[in-house]
């Protein structure tokens, strides 16, 4: 029996858990209760619903906020040795359910680990800390007049780490790639305590690629705890551009031929008729849907690729807009109603993000409209693709219902999630283009990976962390193996 757990025989008591980690660990543990409350869970819609509902949650037993790599590591350690459960905290802005505090948990918060560590202009490269938000990450960049290139709509309030444990996606992915294209290294610390680092190389053919057990597998394998990145150069140009289709498949096909051509404006988002009335109200005729795009570069090549861009979009039987739909787009780009105000107007609403290739992609946004317009009190449910590729685009997707009665929201809620997944399913699409899993999707992941894939998951995960401390509840039970949850955590076990 380790040192820490000798005077812990047997269940711990939730109490004996905080004591245990405030002899070891000092100052940097709180059970402050608005502490404990707002480290609960991440802004998962369900968990919004819960709360607005009054449902009590379990709160987390202790949050810990270490400052440096080895507190995450004495931390992990720690709670290796006494069985505890843990789970990282980046920013929160999660809306998958992937953060929750279930009996037992005690949270991780980066909210101390934060900074520029390092940036080095003839390399291209930033190293921050893993808990620095993702603004104050791109402003240290661009005090060099460099950029990182990732703007997820939540960059002001999510973290580094969170975007690689996420697999994040930009507003501007379609030309700089997601967050897996900018990662040049990470430094990790693995449950039982121990510190990896990956190598500062611009590619490497070194065996499997260690950067892969974190990206996406939303704290599960390790605590991010570094991060650096591989920069550009601010961009000389920068022009917006616009256009309105009768179809969606006419815009997709527009997209499809112009990425293939090989022009690339990093955004590009065409939005379908409840989506273009809803963001553009007033700009376009009802029915139809607005593409738009902004392209960066030199100035010679945003000119040469705004002309050829109009010319396939037109070829696809699209009119160009006035471009000033594209300043509207940039300026009203990160605001987003709260679910508090939603849910006062006995509304619950959700966002579902998933990707196909491009021939499926018609018939998918076909069968999920459908289906999720079939959910009893479903008031809105519109799609648009902002991130699109060689091979095919995503959809995100946005519904609104407002059951005939409160006590029905987290049952719509459920609903309408399961009949889009269900739909994409079928049409042969991804469950998840850019948020992940979380506990969202969990029960779908079969349908992705197989019950093989989860099944290598499971060793996967068993091989780096086989007390299953690190944000436990996250992979689907194996079939007959469902366990209630275990509410005691064991110390001295
Ligand atoms: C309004 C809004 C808009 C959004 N827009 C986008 C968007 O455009 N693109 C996009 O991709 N996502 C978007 N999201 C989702 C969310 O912001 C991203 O998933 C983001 O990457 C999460 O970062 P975070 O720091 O908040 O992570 P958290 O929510 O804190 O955590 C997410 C997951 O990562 C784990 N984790 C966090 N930090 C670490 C770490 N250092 N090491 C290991 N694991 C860790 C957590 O345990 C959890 O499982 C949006 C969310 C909101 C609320």
């Amino acid at each position: 029996m380790s040192g820490i757990t000798d005077s812990f025989n047997g269940n711990a008591k939730p109490e004996d858990i905080a004591q245990l980690l405030k002899d070891k660990l000092g100052a940097i543990v709180s059970t402050d209760a608005q502490i404990l409350k707002n480290h609960q869970h991440d802004w998962w819609s369900l968990s919004a619903i819960q709360d607005f509902q009054g449902k009590q949650n379990p709160l987390p037993l202790a949050v810990v906020m270490p400052e440096s790599t080895e507190q995450v590591s004495q931390t992990l350690k720690i709670c290796h040795d006494a069985g505890i459960k843990v789970v990282p905290f980046g920013g929160g802005s999660g809306v998958c359910g992937a953060i929750k505090a279930e009996e037992g948990v005690v949270m991780i918060s980066m909210e101390k680990m934060t900074g520029l560590i390092d940036i080095d202009k003839q390399n291209m490269t930033a190293t921050y800390w893993a808990g620095t938000n993702g603004m104050e990450a791109e402003k240290l960049a661009e005090k060099d007049g460099l950029t990182i290139g990732h703007w997820p709509q939540s960059i002001e309030i999510s973290t580094v780490g969170g975007w690689i444990a996420t697999k994040a996606a930009g507003q501007f992915s379609t030309a700089n790639g997601n967050i897996e294209d900018m990662v040049l290294d990470i430094e990790a610390v693995l449950p039982d305590g121990t510190i990896i680092n990956t190598k500062q190389v611009p590619r490497a053919s070194a065996g499997f690629d260690l950067r892969q057990l974190f990206l996406g597998t939303e704290g599960m394998h390790g605590i991010v705890t570094k991060v650096s990145f591989s920069l550009r150069e601010m961009p000389e140009s920068s022009k917006g551009q616009a256009f309105a289709f009768d179809t969606m498949e006419d815009g997709l096909d527009a997209m499809r031929e112009f990425v293939n051509a090989g022009w690339k404006p990093p955004v590009v988002r065409l939005y379908d008729t409840q989506e273009t009335q809803r963001q553009f109200p007033g700009k376009c005729l009802p029915g139809k849907k607005l593409l738009v795009l902004i392209h960066e570069g030199p100035k010679d090549l945003v000119d040469v690729q705004m002309k050829n861009v109009k010319a396939i979009c037109e070829k696809h039987k699209g009119w160009e807009k006035n471009s000033k739909i594209a300043a509207h787009w940039l300026e009203k780009r990160n605001k987003v109603p709260s679910f508090k105000e939603l849910l006062e107007k006995g509304i619950v609403a959700d966002t579902i993000e998933i990707s196909a290739t491009w021939d499926k992609i018609p018939g998918l946004y076909k069968k999920v409209m459908a289906a999720v317009n079939a959910v009893p009190g479903v008031a809105l449910v519109g799609a648009h693709s902002s991130h699109s590729y060689r091979s095919g685009t995503n959809l995100y997707i946005t519904f609104a219902a407002k059951p005939d009665d409160a006590s029905k929201m987290e049952e719509t809620y459920k609903a309408c999630w399961e009949k889009t997944m269900q739909a994409v399913i079928e049409a042969g699409g991804s469950i998840s283009h850019h948020h992940g899993i979380g506990r969202v999707r969990k029960d779908f992941l079969k349908d992705e990976i197989g019950e093989e894939g989860i099944e290598l998951l499971r060793k996967i995960k068993e091989a780096i962390d086989p007390k299953g401390i690190l944000n436990p509840g996250l992979l689907p039970a194996k079939p007959g193996n469902v366990k209630k949850p275990d509410n005691q955590p064991k110390i001295g076990k």
